[in-house]
């Protein structure tokens, strides 16, 4: 297999990067300004393993033969983690690169895992719920075979074309293989409630990126590399994937930031009105209708891609690798670009937007609110308990101690000194879960994005976020093999 040497730059390949390689380059371009002992850069670098099944499912009468794979880049920490994705395009390569993410995004946020990444090759709207439940239960079977499935080894989640169903069919799969194992629903995240998921997984990814936009908009010095001014609240933004991650992110900052969502790409095309589109009306019109098209109070474009290029503050793809690539890079107008999806931009398109002044927010620290909330999902499968059973009654009556003797003192100070109801209803509420895993999830992001930053800052020759998150991610993969001794 090709790769790309230390110190080379895209232009060396003479066409566009693939995924795989995007990584590598981009994994190079910071080693090179490390000082790793010699042989750790490779290590690091390198998958150390992947394992590919094809194993056939009884279907429609004629057995199938399905492709499968699970790829474990680095077991610095384990478990090793990271989502399975369903999609025709699946391949070897693809789940290596998302498996080298997931551990720099892994030790970025500080989540105790190392990096892994699986893949079905299966288009799964070609078979209906039945049929889905076969295949997967007999994927899940061949990898929690060889603890590809496994609470202390390896816990897969959520990718694209997978979501809380496949993940609780997994879970129960391991469960039967493993009757006796008190730790079975930590095999996997990302499963529905009464599954033993987590208040706020589904939307974690998307709330992240959110949380991940609201630290860059605390940082006037930030913004203002960006050439943008102010805060979120009016900023123009356009979308490209409302899938699970788009949706949400797009529909957040809509409902809290303010931002106006300009423009929506999907499939079919794409939607465009500089009054801002309604998040809402165009989800639940693709849910009925298949796709943006014929969708009222917008321009709709067949060329969707085109509105990639479109004027707005904020783009944010959040579907498919590589849609920003050599060819379109240039005519991005965008002067800030949120990458919810793993590996949008190429490393070519990267150089490209760099050199224009263009701040990427890198994908390792947008999209990473998931396996965030993934952490605190396996967490509290290992506790066997909701967040907040314990405290949060008790927390509620020290808050009414407090409202008690505040409505006290303001009945000799008169109605002037009393307290609003808004402020009472919510301070007398203690946290639950959901609460407690936004928190979480708020203060991952900010630490996350604090620790990138002040490498951008405080380095002359660190010039981007990505290099920056790099250089913090692989430091720290690396003090974890120092410490073993590695
Ligand atoms: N598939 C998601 C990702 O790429 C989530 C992984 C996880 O929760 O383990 O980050």
């Amino acid at each position: 297999m090709f790769r790309v040497p230390v110190g080379e730059d895209w232009m060396a390949l003479q066409k566009e990067p693939s995924f795989r390689e995007s990584v590598d380059l981009m994994f190079n371009r910071a080693v090179a300004m490390m000082d790793l002992p010699p042989g750790l850069e490779e290590k690091i670098r390198v998958c150390n393993a992947t394992y590919t099944v094809r194993f056939g499912v009884r279907l429609r009468g004629q057995i199938q033969t399905f492709t499968g794979y699970r790829a474990v880049h680095s077991e610095h920490m384990e478990p090793v983690k990271g989502g399975i994705r369903y999609a025709p395009s699946v391949n070897q390569d693809e789940v290596e690169a998302l498996a080298a993410l997931m551990t720099y995004k892994c030790a970025l946020v500080e989540t105790p895992f190392g990096g892994s990444k699986g893949g079905l090759c299966i288009d799964p709207r070609q078979y209906d719920e039945h049929e889905l439940e076969l295949i997967t239960r007999r994927f899940a079977y061949e990898l929690a075979k060889r603890d590809l499935i496994h609470p202390s080894q390896n816990v897969p989640a959520p990718d694209m074309g997978t979501g809380e169903r496949e993940m609780a069919w997994m879970a129960d799969q391991y469960a039967r293989m493993n009757t006796t194992d008190i730790n079975a629903r930590a095999c996997v995240t990302g499963k529905p409630l009464n599954a033993g998921g987590i208040s706020g997984r589904v939307e974690a990814t998307g709330r992240g990126v959110e949380y991940a936009l609201q630290e860059f908009f605390r940082h006037p010095e930030d913004i203002a590399k960006a050439g943008l001014a102010g805060t979120l609240d009016g900023k123009r933004v356009i979308v490209q994937g409302l899938g699970n991650v788009g949706y949400h992110a797009a529909k957040f900052l809509q409902e809290d930031d303010g931002c106006l969502i300009t423009g929506i790409i999907e499939r079919d095309g794409a939607l465009f009105n500089p009054e801002g589109l309604n998040v809402g009306a165009v989800h639940d019109w693709i849910v009925k209708h298949g796709g943006v098209t014929g969708f009222p109070d917008a321009n709709h474009s067949a060329e969707g891609a085109a509105v990639l290029e479109e004027e707005c503050d904020i783009l944010i793809p959040a579907a498919l690798e590589g849609v920003i690539n050599t060819e379109n890079a240039a005519r991005i107008r965008a002067p800030l670009i949120i990458e919810a999806a793993n590996g949008p931009v190429t490393a070519g398109a990267d150089d490209i937007l760099r050199k224009k002044g263009t701040v990427i927010i890198p994908d390792m620290y947008a999209n990473a609110g998931g396996v965030t909330v993934s952490y605190f999902e396996w967490v509290k499968n290992l506790s066997h308990i909701r967040f907040g059973r314990m405290q949060r009654r008790q927390e509620e009556a020290r808050h009414e101690l407090i409202v008690r003797e505040l409505e006290r003192l303001s009945e000799h100070l008169g109605d002037a000194w009393s307290m609003t109801p808004d402020f009472k209803s919510k301070y007398l509420r203690g946290a639950g879960e959901l609460e407690l895993v936004r928190s979480g999830l708020d203060d991952t992001m900010r630490i996350a994005y604090q620790s990138m930053r002040e490498v951008w800052h405080d380095r002359e020759d660190v010039g981007d976020l990505r290099v920056a998150a790099y250089l913090v991610s692989i430091d720290r993969v690396a003090a974890s093999y120092r410490a073993k001794g590695l």
